[in-house]
């Protein structure tokens, strides 16, 4: 586990601006770096360039500050550390443990179906392995992380973990996630590798953030574990569902959140905080004061957050 003093973080991708279930997320990642006189940072996951567009980060600054969220030191930009991508990547190369893969996604769907396999895993395809030992010649278009217990060893590996509301977690990672991109064929950095150097570039000693990413958890700490980093304590906090019940994402057109005045900001805070469990009677006329007593009620959880908490449905208000 990591050394030294609390370090937090909230990691937007600014592919575009807050919603209510993003909000939940920072929040609580703020709440606890603030409850444990920890540092909070920002960092902007911008590494797909081409979905983020122009101006939809300032935009996440200006939205957390409304909130009154500021963090300790000027926000990271994935865009600017593929060096230090570059590096962890020839680094399980020269392990053994990356190798380039030649596959398209019409041949790897092809390979799966002709070994009556399952193809597909949250729209992605569990990759079969073809390239394990080699492309036969053809140019590798993307880089894989091996994903069996050991380099000679095709048995599968399990990560166990232990999640601060979930308790108890558990991932078969060759059966359900398979040989994962750690550099896409379209040369762009794999969010599984960025995220586990910059959390531990950044001495991030806490992760805390939405549900919806739990389950890429046992692959950040298979990285982990291979380019020798510590493993952060993880969170993840409950989902914000939609009026009717749907996962609230950029993809499905959730709302921005409409920060205008302090009263707006006061409400998508009492808003999020509700949904992360706090008690609903928190004091607080203004944005500050909410977040001080907010801090508060955090402590409480006392390290854990209760298992209780549950997704929770959105005024349709909002
Ligand atoms: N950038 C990711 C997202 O916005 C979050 C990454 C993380 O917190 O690990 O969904």
């Amino acid at each position: 586990t990591v050394s030294g003093g609390y370090v937090g973080r909230f990691a937007p991708s600014p592919t575009g601006p807050l919603h209510a279930g993003s909000l939940v997320a920072a929040l609580a990642s703020w709440l606890d770096a603030r409850a444990q006189r920890g540092r909070w940072l920002l960092r902007i996951e911008d590494v797909d360039g081409p979905r983020c567009p122009p101006g939809a980060d300032r935009f996440i600054l200006d939205q957390l500050a409304r909130c009154g969220l500021h963090p300790d030191e000027p926000p990271a930009r994935q865009s600017q550390r593929g060096a230090l991508y570059q590096a962890a990547l020839m680094r399980l190369q020269a392990q053994g443990w990356a190798y380039g893969c030649a596959c398209s996604r019409k041949e790897i769907a092809a390979a799966l179906l002709a070994r009556g396999g399952t193809l597909e895993r949250h729209g992605e395809l569990v990759y079969p392995g073809s390239c394990r030992a080699g492309t036969q010649g053809r140019p590798p278009r993307a880089w894989r992380l091996r994903s069996t217990a050991g380099l000679q060893n095709e048995a599968s590996l399990q990560i166990d973990w232990q999640d601060r509301r979930l308790g108890a977690q558990t991932q078969d990672l060759t059966l359900a996630v398979g040989d994962f991109v750690l550099r896409r064929a379209d040369g762009l950095w794999a969010y599984q590798l960025a995220v586990v150097v910059d959390d531990a570039e950044q001495g991030i000693s806490d992760v805390v953030r939405g549900e919806d990413l739990a389950d890429n958890t046992p692959r950040q700490i298979r990285l982990q574990q291979l380019l020798g980093l510590p493993t952060p304590r993880y969170l993840h906090t409950p989902l914000v569902l939609g009026a009717h019940g749907e996962k609230l994402s950029k993809q499905n057109g959730a709302a921005a959140l409409a920060l205008d005045t302090p009263a707006d900001a006061l409400r998508a805070l009492r808003e999020a905080a509700a949904a992360l469990g706090l008690p609903a009677e928190l004091a607080g006329a203004s944005v500050s004061e909410f977040l001080a007593s907010a801090v508060q009620g955090w402590r409480a959880f006392d390290g854990m957050m209760p298992a209780s908490s549950s997704p929770s449905p959105l005024a349709p208000a909002l």
